[in-house]
């Protein structure tokens, strides 16, 4: 399966919007380019008496909108450049929104499932020492990514403040409710995709109610995708997890699949569905396709085999730039990534709010503020679509339009406040 550095793509999906919006030379060098990058190597003692020795990075790509805003992932293939792009894309997506952050992203490289939850507080504790150089309340405020959860964010949480002799929940955003985290985090992202799923389907004339769903990846954003969506009348076809997935066109029954993957560990021991590879579920047939698994899952391999209508973009960069295009020309519609999957980072920005003033909302507030927000986001987008198209005499795709909205946002900040000294 051909693969493409993710950084190399973040950068090509934004030279792209800055020709379409004609951005001047010198901002194109700084938003091409990340603010900061740390590289830390560090020691962790394992249950076996052994140390062992971890890298783990914190990339700033541009702070112009506010502090830095973005998660933490735990996987073994994590590389400087993965990161790099993950916090270019978080830049991007808080500009999208529209909240006061700019983008960031952290990881380490570690198989998080072959270590006990000692290993992993031992890890986690150590490289958010590492990383106090950087992250903070007013700096940079990491949050859950891809192995990451609310027990990993607690212990960021309390080790900066042990560090600094007092509570500071604001320095991390995805926390348990108890200390600090906001209701609505855990399942913001997926109730974000659902929300702009109803607003695309909306502007077709379509409903929700008896679509067919295909989600990839099981895990914070997929498995609440899929409990959402089903709540809201679709039909869920077809699931899959790192160990493969499960297809049934009839529909799975979604809480009997939450609760084979939290007694088993994995999806496919669901009886009442065909087994399949967790790739295949990229091609089910099916309305809606939710990638929300990693990066590279739609390339330029598989992508003449989708055969959703619309693409909805849980995961960072599922997609590589050339099967854009030939989605594009299969007139598959996609909810990029920077707006689909914005709403867990809005929350988050309600988190730290929330953590700032001690003061904490109820769910009616959390959820009717989120939903304002995505849909807004929804229609600037579509609106700097139709914009850009009456502009150029082309069709325009929906990233592209993401894209220069959350550039132009992020390159006028920096107009504004000028290039220091
Ligand atoms: P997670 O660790 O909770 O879940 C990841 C899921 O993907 C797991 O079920 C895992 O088994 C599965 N997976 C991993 N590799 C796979 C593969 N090759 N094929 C199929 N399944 C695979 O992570 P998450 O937080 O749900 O993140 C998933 C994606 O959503 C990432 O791209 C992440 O950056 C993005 N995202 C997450 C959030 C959030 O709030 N958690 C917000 C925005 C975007």
């Amino acid at each position: 399966m051909t693969s493409v550095n993710p950084w190399e793509m973040a950068r090509q999906q934004f030279f792209q919007a800055a020709d379409l919006m004609g951005l001047e030379d010198g901002l194109r060098e700084v938003l091409s380019t990340c603010k900061r990058e740390l590289t830390v190597h560090f020691p962790v003692k394992m249950d076996d008496g052994s140390i062992h020795v971890f890298t783990g990075y914190r990339v700033q790509h541009n702070l112009a909108r506010g502090p830095a805003k973005g998660g933490i992932r735990y996987a073994s293939d994590v590389t400087l450049d993965e990161v790099r792009a993950l916090a270019m894309w978080m830049t991007w997506k808080c500009a999208v929104v529209g909240i006061p952050f700019g983008g960031a992203k952290g990881g380490v490289v570690c198989d998080p499932k072959h270590m006990s939850p000692r290993e992993l507080e031992n890890l986690t504790r150590r490289y958010t020492t590492e990383i106090s150089l950087l992250i903070g309340p007013e700096r940079d405020i990491p949050a859950p990514d891809v192995n990451t959860n609310p027990q990993v964010m607690a212990w960021i949480m309390d080790t900066y403040s042990m560090h600094q002799g007092y509570s500071i929940p604001g320095v991390v955003t995805g926390k348990p409710v108890e200390i600090g985290g906001s209701i609505g985090r855990n399942d913001a992202t997926s109730r974000g995709c659902l929300y702009v799923t109803q607003e695309a389907l909306a502007d077709r004339g379509e409903k929700l109610t008896g679509q067919r769903v295909a989600i990839q990846g099981f895990g914070n954003a997929g498995m609440y995708a899929a409990e959402l969506f089903a709540q809201a009348g679709a039909v869920i076809v077809a699931v899959s997890d790192s160990k493969g997935g499960i297809y049934n066109p009839r529909g799975l029954d979604v809480e009997r699949v939450i609760y084979v993957k939290a007694t088993t560990g994995t999806v496919v021991e669901y009886r009442d569905a065909e087994r399949i590879g967790h790739r295949d579920v990229l091609e089910v047939p099916c309305d809606i396709l939710i990638p929300a698994a990693v990066e590279n899952q739609i390339t330029k391999d598989n992508a003449d085999r989708v055969r959703a209508r619309i693409v909805v973009e849980a995961a960072n960069g599922p997609t590589t730039p050339e099967a854009d295009a030939i989605l594009w020309d299969k007139g598959i519609f996609i909810l990029p990534d920077v707006l689909a999957n914005a709403g867990g980072v809005t929350v988050s920005y309600f988190e730290w709010v929330q953590d700032l003033y001690s003061f904490f909302w109820d769910d009616r507030r959390v959820y009717g503020e989120l939903e304002h927000i995505m849909r807004r986001a929804y229609h600037d987008v579509m609106n700097k679509l139709g914009t850009l198209q009456k502009q150029h005499g082309r069709r325009v795709d929906p990233r592209q339009a993401a894209q220069v909205l959350a550039i132009e946002r992020v390159a006028q900040a920096t107009r504004i406040r000028g290039i220091y000294p």
